[in-house]
């Protein structure tokens, strides 16, 4: 039997160059890049998606073009990360939350018209576990799994260095993972997913439960911080803990428990070599990965968790772009195969 170790990523053509289009509730982002992941041009420009789907993406096509000719280069196909729900298939994006009013738009086919080049899709979370694979964290790694933990909590499985799609395309969403099977309700409808314990919006609601059932005596520095308890969010959350706010600290303490239960999950389903935390609320660090990793290790079955490792993202606010492209790079390589 082959090791699963000894099967390779596709591999592109070392001359190709993709579009990377990446479609957010507020921002688009475009770039054309080297199959090495090295961008040439890059350009973002607001979604405003209330002008309807027709006008963002003409806007949209005026951009590539312009990155295309700044580029300087020929464009072999292009890729595209988009706010989810989605079909691969047919390249229809369905009604996404944060792009209200686009309900079954043929966005592969209505930018294959504008840009006359083979076009593939993927959701957000599944472009970026691709672009960290291609050329970031988990480079060179067949077994990952990357999970990026901002105001929700969205992931993607690579297996054989192949993303994981599922039966219809629907893998990967490690956020509603129950972690608890009689807990807090998660806006999917189930209770207890990963999502509504972690994610930065859930960190923030849990925070401001805990100062309105405790009163305001042991998160004095919290609230210098936030301001008014409405205001409590992630990032101030995570600035208290750093500075040992006592509140603050005991809700990232089961921030902590609840995401080392996830990780444990992950560990013992897909046995993989890494994972890759990526998102804002992974810009922590050291305060987020070392409790991380010691919570996990302690409930963790050995053989599984000695050849895995806990790491943060590398590409950063690239992400979208280099996920996108990494989704035009296999599309590409597979219509070829
Ligand atoms: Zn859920």
């Amino acid at each position: 039997m082959t090791p699963l170790s000894a099967v390779h990523p596709p591999n592109p053509i070392v001359s190709t160059h993709i579009l990377g289009i990446d479609i957010g509730g507020t921002k688009l982002a475009v770039g054309v890049s080297t199959a090495q992941g090295k961008l040439l041009s890059s350009e973002r420009i607001p979604t405003n998606s209330s002008e309807g789907p027709d006008r963002v993406l003409a806007r949209l096509a005026e951009v590539c073009h312009r990155v295309i000719d700044k580029a300087g280069v020929k464009v072999d196909g292009a890729g595209v990360g988009c706010v989810g729900p989605l079909d691969q298939k047919t390249g229809y994006v369905i009604d996404p939350v944060n792009l209200p009013g686009w309900k079954k738009v043929p966005l592969v086919d209505t930018l294959k018209h504008h840009l006359k080049m083979p076009v593939f899709l993927d959701n957000d979370a599944n472009a970026a576990a691709l672009g960290e694979h291609r050329f970031g964290a988990g480079r060179g790694m067949a077994n990952m799994v990357y999970l990026t933990i901002s105001t929700g909590i969205g992931g993607g499985i690579i297996i054989n260095h192949q993303l994981y799609q599922g039966e219809n395309g629907n893998a990967g969403e490690l956020g509603h993972m129950s972690v608890n099977f009689a807990g807090r309700p998660c806006g999917c409808g189930n209770v207890g997913c990963i999502e509504a314990y972690a994610s930065g919006t859930a960190i923030a609601a849990r925070t401001r439960e805990a100062v309105k059932a405790s009163g305001t005596s042991d998160s004095a520095l919290l609230l210098s911080i936030a301001g008014t308890i409405e205001q409590i969010n992630g990032q101030a959350v995570v600035e208290a803990v750093r500075r040992g706010d006592p509140l603050a600290c005991r809700v990232w303490d089961e921030t902590i428990v609840a995401l080392g239960s996830c990780m444990v999950s992950v560990i013992h389903i897909f046995n993989p070599r890494r994972i890759v935390l990526g998102g804002g609320i992974s810009n922590a660090g050291d305060l987020l990965f070392v409790p991380l990793r010691k919570q996990t290790k302690k409930h963790s079955m050995p053989m599984l968790h000695d050849i895995c490792d806990i790491v943060p993202a590398e590409l950063g606010d690239q992400v979208g772009v280099l996920g996108a492209v990494a989704v035009g790079l296999d599309g590409l390589a597979r219509a070829n195969s």
